[in-house]
Protein backbone atom coordinates (compact mmCIF):
# COMPACT_ATOMS: atom_id res chain seq x y z
CA UNK A 1 0.00 0.00 0.00
CA UNK A 2 1.32 3.68 -0.91
CA UNK A 3 2.89 5.49 1.96
CA UNK A 4 1.33 8.75 2.56
CA UNK A 5 2.89 11.69 4.42
CA UNK A 6 1.22 13.51 7.43
CA UNK A 7 3.48 16.29 7.27
CA UNK A 8 2.70 19.90 6.27
CA UNK A 9 3.18 20.76 2.71
CA UNK A 10 4.17 24.23 2.73
CA UNK A 11 4.63 26.47 -0.47
CA UNK A 12 6.65 29.62 0.22
CA UNK A 13 6.44 32.38 -2.76
CA UNK A 14 9.64 34.35 -2.78
CA UNK A 15 11.58 31.25 -0.76
CA UNK A 16 14.63 32.10 -2.54
CA UNK A 17 14.93 35.98 -1.09
CA UNK A 18 15.96 37.62 2.10
CA UNK A 19 13.04 36.51 4.29
CA UNK A 20 11.61 33.69 2.12
CA UNK A 21 14.88 31.66 2.90
CA UNK A 22 15.52 32.40 6.32
CA UNK A 23 11.42 31.39 6.42
CA UNK A 24 12.62 27.56 3.98
CA UNK A 25 14.99 26.84 6.87
CA UNK A 26 13.01 27.33 9.75
CA UNK A 27 9.57 25.49 8.16
CA UNK A 28 11.78 22.69 7.51
CA UNK A 29 13.74 22.49 11.30
CA UNK A 30 10.26 22.26 12.34
CA UNK A 31 9.40 18.85 9.99
CA UNK A 32 7.16 20.48 6.81
CA UNK A 33 7.60 19.82 3.27
CA UNK A 34 8.81 22.81 1.70
CA UNK A 35 8.04 23.90 -1.66
CA UNK A 36 9.85 27.18 -2.62
CA UNK A 37 8.59 28.89 -5.76
CA UNK A 38 10.81 31.96 -7.24
CA UNK A 39 11.02 33.69 -10.22
CA UNK A 40 14.63 34.71 -9.36
CA UNK A 41 13.82 38.03 -9.27
CA UNK A 42 15.85 39.92 -6.83
CA UNK A 43 16.57 36.20 -5.19
CA UNK A 44 19.23 34.04 -5.55
CA UNK A 45 19.93 30.47 -6.01
CA UNK A 46 22.84 31.10 -3.05
CA UNK A 47 20.31 32.22 -0.65
CA UNK A 48 18.65 28.45 -0.66
CA UNK A 49 21.70 26.08 -2.00
CA UNK A 50 22.28 24.63 1.05
CA UNK A 51 18.58 23.82 1.36
CA UNK A 52 18.70 21.65 -1.68
CA UNK A 53 19.99 18.80 -0.56
CA UNK A 54 17.29 18.47 2.23
CA UNK A 55 15.11 15.47 0.83
CA UNK A 56 11.81 17.60 2.38
CA UNK A 57 12.66 21.17 0.63
CA UNK A 58 11.61 21.07 -3.34
CA UNK A 59 12.44 24.34 -5.77
CA UNK A 60 10.40 25.66 -8.71
CA UNK A 61 11.01 28.44 -11.01
CA UNK A 62 8.12 30.16 -11.30
CA UNK A 63 6.28 33.82 -12.06
CA UNK A 64 3.41 34.02 -9.62
CA UNK A 65 1.56 36.55 -12.18
CA UNK A 66 0.90 32.85 -13.63
CA UNK A 67 -1.26 30.53 -12.41
CA UNK A 68 0.21 27.56 -10.62
CA UNK A 69 -1.84 24.34 -9.44
CA UNK A 70 0.33 22.38 -6.83
CA UNK A 71 -1.40 20.64 -3.89
CA UNK A 72 -0.38 22.47 -0.40
CA UNK A 73 -1.70 22.69 3.02
CA UNK A 74 -0.58 26.01 3.86
CA UNK A 75 0.95 29.01 1.98
CA UNK A 76 3.25 31.55 2.56
CA UNK A 77 2.98 34.24 0.18
CA UNK A 78 6.23 36.52 0.15
CA UNK A 79 6.38 36.95 -3.77
CA UNK A 80 7.49 40.76 -4.71
CA UNK A 81 10.89 42.89 -4.78
CA UNK A 82 11.39 44.81 -1.09
CA UNK A 83 13.29 46.98 -1.58
CA UNK A 84 12.42 51.06 -3.24
CA UNK A 85 15.47 50.54 -5.71
CA UNK A 86 13.93 46.77 -6.48
CA UNK A 87 10.95 47.39 -6.91
CA UNK A 88 11.01 50.61 -9.15
CA UNK A 89 13.22 49.13 -11.20
CA UNK A 90 9.88 47.94 -13.53
CA UNK A 91 7.25 49.05 -11.27
CA UNK A 92 4.33 47.88 -13.38
CA UNK A 93 5.73 44.18 -12.49
CA UNK A 94 5.47 44.94 -9.25
CA UNK A 95 1.74 45.87 -8.91
CA UNK A 96 1.12 42.89 -11.26
CA UNK A 97 3.26 41.00 -8.71
CA UNK A 98 0.87 41.77 -5.63
CA UNK A 99 -1.91 42.31 -7.14
CA UNK A 100 -2.05 39.36 -9.79
CA UNK A 101 0.09 37.28 -7.92
CA UNK A 102 -2.39 37.44 -5.00
CA UNK A 103 -5.29 36.32 -7.39
CA UNK A 104 -3.40 33.34 -8.00
CA UNK A 105 -2.20 32.08 -4.91
CA UNK A 106 -5.58 33.19 -3.10
CA UNK A 107 -7.21 31.19 -6.16
CA UNK A 108 -4.86 27.93 -4.97
CA UNK A 109 -5.66 28.32 -1.45
CA UNK A 110 -9.42 28.36 -2.33
CA UNK A 111 -9.24 24.99 -4.81
CA UNK A 112 -7.00 22.88 -1.93
CA UNK A 113 -8.38 24.71 1.31
CA UNK A 114 -4.92 26.00 2.08
CA UNK A 115 -4.46 28.41 4.72
CA UNK A 116 -2.40 31.09 3.23
CA UNK A 117 -0.42 34.24 4.95
CA UNK A 118 0.13 37.38 2.94
CA UNK A 119 3.32 39.26 3.91
CA UNK A 120 2.35 42.55 3.96
CA UNK A 121 3.82 45.92 4.80
CA UNK A 122 3.68 49.18 7.07
CA UNK A 123 4.22 50.47 3.45
CA UNK A 124 0.41 50.43 3.53
CA UNK A 125 0.32 53.24 6.09
CA UNK A 126 2.12 55.11 3.56
CA UNK A 127 4.00 58.76 5.40
CA UNK A 128 1.56 58.16 8.50
CA UNK A 129 -0.34 60.34 10.41
CA UNK A 130 -0.71 58.68 13.41
CA UNK A 131 2.56 57.87 15.23
CA UNK A 132 3.36 54.48 16.08
CA UNK A 133 1.60 53.05 13.80
CA UNK A 134 -1.62 50.46 14.74
CA UNK A 135 -3.76 47.98 12.70
CA UNK A 136 -6.59 50.49 13.07
CA UNK A 137 -4.46 53.43 11.03
CA UNK A 138 -6.03 53.26 7.82
CA UNK A 139 -2.43 55.12 5.89
CA UNK A 140 -1.33 58.22 4.28
CA UNK A 141 -0.42 56.66 1.00
CA UNK A 142 -0.01 58.59 -2.26
CA UNK A 143 -1.43 56.66 -5.16
CA UNK A 144 0.43 58.04 -7.88
CA UNK A 145 4.01 58.27 -6.47
CA UNK A 146 7.50 56.79 -7.22
CA UNK A 147 6.21 54.42 -4.19
CA UNK A 148 2.84 53.48 -5.20
CA UNK A 149 3.72 50.31 -7.04
CA UNK A 150 4.37 48.88 -4.12
CA UNK A 151 2.55 50.56 -1.09
CA UNK A 152 -0.94 50.39 -3.03
CA UNK A 153 -0.26 46.89 -4.92
CA UNK A 154 0.12 45.70 -1.13
CA UNK A 155 -3.00 47.51 -0.15
CA UNK A 156 -4.73 45.67 -2.97
CA UNK A 157 -3.24 42.54 -2.30
CA UNK A 158 -4.95 43.21 1.41
CA UNK A 159 -8.38 44.07 -0.02
CA UNK A 160 -8.24 40.70 -1.84
CA UNK A 161 -7.38 38.50 1.08
CA UNK A 162 -10.26 39.95 3.13
CA UNK A 163 -12.69 39.92 -0.07
CA UNK A 164 -11.73 35.76 -0.30
CA UNK A 165 -12.47 35.58 3.09
CA UNK A 166 -16.01 37.14 3.16
CA UNK A 167 -16.85 35.89 -0.10
CA UNK A 168 -15.27 32.29 -0.22
CA UNK A 169 -14.53 31.43 3.63
CA UNK A 170 -10.76 31.49 2.65
CA UNK A 171 -8.63 30.85 5.54
CA UNK A 172 -6.14 34.06 5.68
CA UNK A 173 -4.18 35.50 7.57
CA UNK A 174 -2.38 39.34 7.08
CA UNK A 175 0.92 39.95 8.66
CA UNK A 176 2.42 43.62 7.86
CA UNK A 177 5.81 43.43 8.34
CA UNK A 178 7.91 46.19 9.28
CA UNK A 179 11.42 47.25 8.41
CA UNK A 180 13.99 43.59 8.75
CA UNK A 181 17.02 43.04 8.27
CA UNK A 182 19.83 40.34 8.55
CA UNK A 183 22.29 37.67 7.13
CA UNK A 184 21.24 36.92 2.99
CA UNK A 185 19.97 41.19 2.52
CA UNK A 186 21.31 41.47 -1.19
CA UNK A 187 24.11 43.86 -0.79
CA UNK A 188 23.23 46.05 -3.45
CA UNK A 189 19.49 46.41 -2.94
CA UNK A 190 19.84 50.03 -1.85
CA UNK A 191 18.41 49.20 1.79
CA UNK A 192 19.67 50.98 4.53
CA UNK A 193 20.95 48.50 6.76
CA UNK A 194 23.11 46.42 3.69
CA UNK A 195 23.92 50.15 2.25
CA UNK A 196 25.67 50.98 5.67
CA UNK A 197 27.17 48.18 6.09
CA UNK A 198 28.62 47.36 3.00
CA UNK A 199 29.68 50.67 2.65
CA UNK A 200 31.10 50.54 6.04
CA UNK A 201 32.82 47.57 5.68
CA UNK A 202 34.50 48.75 2.03
CA UNK A 203 35.97 51.93 3.59
CA UNK A 204 32.90 54.16 1.29
CA UNK A 205 31.12 57.31 2.30
CA UNK A 206 28.16 56.36 4.54
CA UNK A 207 25.05 57.94 2.40
CA UNK A 208 22.33 59.31 4.84
CA UNK A 209 19.71 60.71 2.83
CA UNK A 210 17.95 64.22 3.75
CA UNK A 211 18.82 64.99 7.31
CA UNK A 212 19.17 61.74 8.48
CA UNK A 213 16.17 62.43 11.42
CA UNK A 214 13.46 60.36 9.90
CA UNK A 215 13.20 57.29 12.01
CA UNK A 216 12.78 53.59 11.26
CA UNK A 217 12.31 50.36 13.30
CA UNK A 218 14.66 47.46 12.80
CA UNK A 219 13.57 44.12 13.16
CA UNK A 220 16.33 40.81 13.07
CA UNK A 221 14.87 38.67 10.63
CA UNK A 222 14.39 35.39 13.45
CA UNK A 223 12.29 37.39 15.41
CA UNK A 224 10.39 38.27 12.39
CA UNK A 225 10.54 34.81 11.07
CA UNK A 226 8.86 33.64 14.36
CA UNK A 227 6.12 36.25 14.53
CA UNK A 228 5.03 35.10 10.90
CA UNK A 229 5.34 31.67 11.94
CA UNK A 230 3.17 31.89 15.17
CA UNK A 231 0.61 33.74 12.88
CA UNK A 232 0.14 30.68 10.26
CA UNK A 233 0.00 28.51 12.94
CA UNK A 234 -3.25 30.09 15.35
CA UNK A 235 -6.40 28.28 15.16
CA UNK A 236 -8.13 30.90 17.40
CA UNK A 237 -9.57 32.65 14.12
CA UNK A 238 -7.56 35.37 14.26
CA UNK A 239 -6.44 36.58 10.36
CA UNK A 240 -5.13 40.29 11.28
CA UNK A 241 -3.71 42.37 9.92
CA UNK A 242 -1.32 42.33 12.27
CA UNK A 243 2.12 44.37 13.36
CA UNK A 244 5.16 42.57 13.02
CA UNK A 245 8.13 44.86 13.95
CA UNK A 246 10.34 45.78 16.58
CA UNK A 247 9.04 49.21 17.99
CA UNK A 248 12.70 50.14 18.68
CA UNK A 249 12.86 53.43 17.02
CA UNK A 250 15.67 54.66 15.91
CA UNK A 251 16.62 57.73 12.94
CA UNK A 252 18.79 56.68 10.33
CA UNK A 253 22.17 58.99 11.62
CA UNK A 254 21.63 56.95 14.54
CA UNK A 255 21.89 54.13 12.42
CA UNK A 256 25.41 54.93 10.28
CA UNK A 257 27.17 56.02 13.49
CA UNK A 258 26.14 52.45 15.17
CA UNK A 259 27.20 50.72 12.29
CA UNK A 260 30.40 53.15 11.81
CA UNK A 261 31.22 52.15 15.61
CA UNK A 262 30.46 48.19 14.95
CA UNK A 263 32.53 47.50 12.27
CA UNK A 264 35.49 50.26 13.62
CA UNK A 265 35.49 51.43 9.86
CA UNK A 266 36.77 54.77 8.71
CA UNK A 267 34.42 55.81 6.79
CA UNK A 268 32.87 59.45 6.99
CA UNK A 269 29.05 60.02 6.53
CA UNK A 270 27.68 62.52 3.62
CA UNK A 271 24.29 63.61 3.58
CA UNK A 272 22.07 63.04 -0.20
CA UNK A 273 19.18 64.03 -1.11
CA UNK A 274 16.09 62.37 0.17
CA UNK A 275 14.00 59.91 -2.08
CA UNK A 276 10.37 61.29 -2.88
CA UNK A 277 7.28 60.12 -0.80
CA UNK A 278 10.12 58.72 1.89
CA UNK A 279 7.90 58.76 5.02
CA UNK A 280 9.39 60.47 8.05
CA UNK A 281 8.85 58.49 10.66
CA UNK A 282 7.79 54.66 11.25
CA UNK A 283 7.17 52.56 14.63
CA UNK A 284 4.93 49.85 15.21
CA UNK A 285 2.36 49.11 18.03
CA UNK A 286 2.66 45.82 18.54
CA UNK A 287 0.40 45.44 21.41
CA UNK A 288 -2.40 43.45 19.21
CA UNK A 289 0.91 40.97 18.24
CA UNK A 290 1.74 40.81 22.05
CA UNK A 291 -2.28 40.27 22.94
CA UNK A 292 -3.35 37.56 19.88
CA UNK A 293 0.24 35.94 19.10
CA UNK A 294 2.11 36.25 22.20
CA UNK A 295 4.87 37.58 19.78
CA UNK A 296 7.26 39.79 20.21
CA UNK A 297 10.96 40.75 18.97
CA UNK A 298 14.33 39.14 21.15
CA UNK A 299 16.95 40.74 19.36
CA UNK A 300 18.82 44.13 20.14
CA UNK A 301 19.62 45.92 16.88
CA UNK A 302 23.02 46.04 18.00
CA UNK A 303 23.12 42.44 17.97
CA UNK A 304 21.39 41.43 15.39
CA UNK A 305 23.27 44.25 13.12
CA UNK A 306 26.88 42.29 14.79
CA UNK A 307 25.36 39.35 12.81
CA UNK A 308 24.45 40.87 9.84
CA UNK A 309 28.31 42.20 9.71
CA UNK A 310 29.01 39.21 10.09
CA UNK A 311 28.00 37.81 7.23
CA UNK A 312 28.60 41.05 4.81
CA UNK A 313 32.23 40.27 5.25
CA UNK A 314 32.00 37.20 3.20
CA UNK A 315 31.61 39.42 0.30
CA UNK A 316 34.67 40.19 -1.31
CA UNK A 317 33.96 43.79 -3.02
CA UNK A 318 31.01 45.85 -4.74
CA UNK A 319 32.27 45.30 -8.11
CA UNK A 320 31.78 41.58 -7.97
CA UNK A 321 28.03 41.60 -6.21
CA UNK A 322 25.82 40.52 -8.53
CA UNK A 323 22.77 42.44 -8.89
CA UNK A 324 20.32 39.74 -10.25
CA UNK A 325 17.40 41.98 -11.27
CA UNK A 326 19.18 43.13 -14.51
CA UNK A 327 19.03 39.44 -16.19
CA UNK A 328 15.36 39.58 -16.11
CA UNK A 329 14.60 43.23 -17.13
CA UNK A 330 13.31 42.39 -20.56
CA UNK A 331 10.86 39.55 -19.40
P1 LIG B 1 13.38 39.94 -1.41
O1 LIG B 1 13.39 40.83 -2.60
O2 LIG B 1 14.67 39.44 -0.88
O3 LIG B 1 12.45 38.67 -1.68
C1 LIG B 1 11.37 38.65 -2.57
C2 LIG B 1 11.42 37.35 -3.35
O4 LIG B 1 10.29 37.29 -4.24
C3 LIG B 1 12.66 37.25 -4.22
O5 LIG B 1 13.25 35.97 -4.05
C4 LIG B 1 12.14 37.44 -5.65
O6 LIG B 1 12.93 36.81 -6.61
C5 LIG B 1 10.76 36.85 -5.52
N1 LIG B 1 9.80 37.34 -6.52
C6 LIG B 1 9.60 38.64 -6.89
N2 LIG B 1 8.64 38.69 -7.83
C7 LIG B 1 8.22 37.41 -8.05
C8 LIG B 1 7.27 36.81 -8.90
N3 LIG B 1 6.51 37.55 -9.73
N4 LIG B 1 7.11 35.47 -8.88
C9 LIG B 1 7.87 34.72 -8.05
N5 LIG B 1 8.80 35.22 -7.21
C10 LIG B 1 8.98 36.56 -7.21
O7 LIG B 1 12.57 40.71 -0.27
P2 LIG B 1 12.28 40.31 1.24
O8 LIG B 1 12.83 41.37 2.09
O9 LIG B 1 12.65 38.90 1.51
O10 LIG B 1 10.69 40.45 1.28
C11 LIG B 1 9.83 39.31 1.25
C12 LIG B 1 8.38 39.78 1.41
O11 LIG B 1 8.23 40.47 2.65
C13 LIG B 1 7.94 40.75 0.30
O12 LIG B 1 6.61 40.44 -0.05
C14 LIG B 1 8.00 42.09 0.97
O13 LIG B 1 7.07 42.98 0.43
C15 LIG B 1 7.67 41.74 2.42
N6 LIG B 1 8.25 42.75 3.34
C16 LIG B 1 9.58 42.76 3.63
C17 LIG B 1 10.10 43.74 4.47
C18 LIG B 1 11.56 43.80 4.84
O14 LIG B 1 11.95 44.71 5.58
N7 LIG B 1 12.39 42.88 4.42
C19 LIG B 1 9.24 44.69 5.02
C20 LIG B 1 7.89 44.66 4.69
C21 LIG B 1 7.39 43.66 3.86
N1 LIG C 1 -5.50 29.50 -9.68
C1 LIG C 1 -4.24 28.96 -9.57
N2 LIG C 1 -4.12 27.74 -8.99
C2 LIG C 1 -5.17 27.01 -8.53
C3 LIG C 1 -6.45 27.59 -8.65
C4 LIG C 1 -6.58 28.84 -9.22
O1 LIG C 1 -3.25 29.55 -9.96
O2 LIG C 1 -4.97 25.92 -8.01
C5 LIG C 1 -5.62 30.82 -10.28
C6 LIG C 1 -6.53 30.79 -11.49
O3 LIG C 1 -5.71 30.91 -12.64
C7 LIG C 1 -7.41 31.99 -11.33
C8 LIG C 1 -7.06 32.59 -9.99
O4 LIG C 1 -6.24 31.67 -9.33
O5 LIG C 1 -7.15 32.95 -12.31
C9 LIG C 1 -8.26 32.89 -9.16
O6 LIG C 1 -8.96 31.70 -8.94
P1 LIG C 1 -10.50 31.71 -8.54
O7 LIG C 1 -10.94 30.29 -8.45
O8 LIG C 1 -10.73 32.56 -7.36
O9 LIG C 1 -11.18 32.49 -9.73
P2 LIG C 1 -11.57 32.07 -11.21
O10 LIG C 1 -10.86 30.79 -11.57
O11 LIG C 1 -13.04 31.89 -11.15
O12 LIG C 1 -11.12 33.23 -12.01
N1 LIG D 1 18.35 55.55 3.53
C1 LIG D 1 19.50 56.30 3.70
N2 LIG D 1 20.63 55.90 3.05
C2 LIG D 1 20.68 54.79 2.28
C3 LIG D 1 19.50 54.02 2.12
C4 LIG D 1 18.36 54.43 2.75
O1 LIG D 1 19.51 57.32 4.41
O2 LIG D 1 21.76 54.49 1.73
C5 LIG D 1 17.13 55.98 4.25
C6 LIG D 1 15.88 56.06 3.39
O3 LIG D 1 15.78 57.32 2.77
C7 LIG D 1 14.79 55.84 4.43
C8 LIG D 1 15.43 54.87 5.42
O4 LIG D 1 16.84 54.99 5.23
O5 LIG D 1 14.49 57.03 5.09
C9 LIG D 1 15.01 53.43 5.22
O6 LIG D 1 15.21 53.10 3.86
P1 LIG D 1 14.94 51.63 3.27
O7 LIG D 1 15.04 51.75 1.80
O8 LIG D 1 15.79 50.64 3.96
O9 LIG D 1 13.45 51.27 3.70
P2 LIG D 1 12.05 52.05 3.62
O10 LIG D 1 12.26 53.45 3.18
O11 LIG D 1 11.25 51.25 2.66
O12 LIG D 1 11.57 51.98 5.02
Amino acid sequence: MKEYSLRKRVLVTGGAGFLGSHLCERLLRDGCEVLCVDNFFTGTRQNIEYLLTNPSFELLRHDITFPLYVEVDEIYNLACPASPVHYQFDSVQTVKTSVVGAINVLGLAKRTKARVLQASTSEIYGDPRVHPQSETYWGHVNPIGPRSCYDEGKRCAETLFFDYHRQHGTDIRVVRIFNTYGPRMHPRDGRVVSNFVVQALLGEDITVYGDGLQTRSFCYVDDLVDGMVRMMSNDSGFSGPVNIGNPQEFTVLDLAKLVVKLTNSSSKVVFRSLPGDDPKQRKPDISLAIRELDWRPHVRLEEGLLATIEYFRGFPSKSSTPVPMERTRNR
